[in-house]
């Protein structure tokens, strides 16, 4: 690869490729720290993932001892509502992490492990579970993690706020990265549809398109879409009392109060891949069907709940399945950020922190 003959159209510090609440988190960052950047995206801000977001916030993360650092320190940021405490608030409703009857040891540990990590974490049994929160039905001598700060956000809103704080970034959209330019073994920018962005780094957070612009630099990522939706119920009748966040370790269920108090979004894991990279509102009723089936063991309202709306969507699937930060030697410059697969919204404060100091270095 070569750069482009001809005068840049543009200069910057730091070029990012992805306005998604992982391209802007890191712009933020570095802009704080006196980085010129140019966001580059080929719609918009929160056009892809993160717009259809659920928004879920919590500290616990069951997959590895990294990405539950990342969802604490990223409960942290978001609870102090960004660096000037502008960023929309947490919905603290409490975030309840459900397991079955065998699950007591790995709730202690789970609950340990989040209070460890500088937030707040109970383990409540089934009866303390079902006195407190009546809207859900817990496995039957099962227990749960409560994390009484956690909640929701509205993620298109926080992925807004967090741009309007970066106050050294200009966004060039609509802007489609084409190609990642390098000299020998460094990387000189990127080319776009809207002309070429000349930047000693680049960060790569297209989500799965990460992977064919990597390509144009000689990396190869392995990425593949994985089906993520979800959809909102309207129950018969009105489920009451506080509900958290809930996420079921013996049904994989998740789900919270809708953005207008009534309605419940609902979720369940899918094990579809290589799904079109796509957002579309609406879910068909097959799936709608599949969710209800696996939430109601957990939200018996939601048994003959009407669905009033969803959103059918993707995100990226990364090999190990937590996602990753990789500053690539060759070329040097190249920082990648993908991988996230659903749970990306709630780690990007603190992703984008660890990628502002590895593209900060590799700038410099
Ligand atoms: C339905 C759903 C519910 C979810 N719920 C939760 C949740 O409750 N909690 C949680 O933590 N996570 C959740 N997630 C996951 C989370 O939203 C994602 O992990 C996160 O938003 C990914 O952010 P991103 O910035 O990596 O990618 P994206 O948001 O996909 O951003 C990538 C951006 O890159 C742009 N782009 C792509 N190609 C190019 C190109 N060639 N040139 C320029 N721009 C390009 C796209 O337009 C897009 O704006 C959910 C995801 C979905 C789909």
């Amino acid at each position: 690869m070569t750069t482009p003959a001809g005068t840049p159209a543009r200069t910057a510090d730091v070029a990012v490729v992805g306005a998604g609440i992982i391209g802007l988190a890191t712009a933020e960052r570095l802009s704080a720290q006196g980085l010129s950047v140019t966001v580059v995206d080929g719609h918009g801000p929160a056009s892809g993932a993160t717009g259809a977001s659920g928004g879920l916030v919590r500290a616990l993360d069951l997959s590895t001892s990294a990405a539950l650092s990342w969802a604490a320190e990223g409960l942290d940021r978001y609870l102090r509502r960004g660096p000037h405490g502008l960023w929309p608030e947490v919905r603290e409703h409490g975030a309840l992490t459900l397991f079955g009857a065998d699950g007591a040891a790995r709730a202690e540990d789970a609950a340990a492990r989040v209070r460890a990590a500088g937030h707040t974490a109970d383990v409540l049994d089934a009866k303390e579970i079902t006195a407190a929160f009546p809207g859900i039905a817990p496995p039957e001598d099962g227990f749960g993690v409560h994390e009484p700060r956690a909640g929701w956000l509205p993620a298109r809103a926080v992925a807004e706020a967090v741009l309007r704080d970066a106050d050294r970034v200009t966004l060039l959209a609509p802007a489609r990265a084409l190609e990642i330019t390098t000299a020998g073994s460094r990387v000189t920018g990127v080319r776009t549809t809207a002309g070429f962005v000349r930047a000693r780094a680049v960060l790569l957070a297209a989500g799965v398109h990460s992977a064919d612009l990597a390509r144009t630099a000689g990396v190869e990522l392995r990425l593949r879409t994985r089906s993520v939706s979800y959809c909102v119920f309207a129950p018969r009748t009105p489920v009451t009392g506080t509900l958290p966040t809930v996420l079921d370790t013996t049904t994989g269920a998740w789900l919270r109060r809708w953005d207008d108090g009534t309605g419940i979004l609902a979720g369940a894991p899918s094990t579809v891949r290589d799904v079109p990279p796509v957002v579309t509102p609406g879910v068909p009723d097959a799936e709608a069907e599949r969710v209800r089936g696996v939430v109601r063991h957990r939200c018996p309202g939601l048994v003959g709940a009407e669905l009033v709306g969803g959103v059918t969507a993707f995100d990226a699937l990364g090999p190990d399945g937590g996602g990753e930060v990789t500053a690539w030697p060759d070329p040097a410059g190249l920082v990648t950020a993908t991988g996230w697969n659903g749970g990306g919204f709630k780690k990007a404060p603190a992703v984008g922190r660890y990628a502002a100091e590895l593209l900060r270095e590799a700038a410099s």
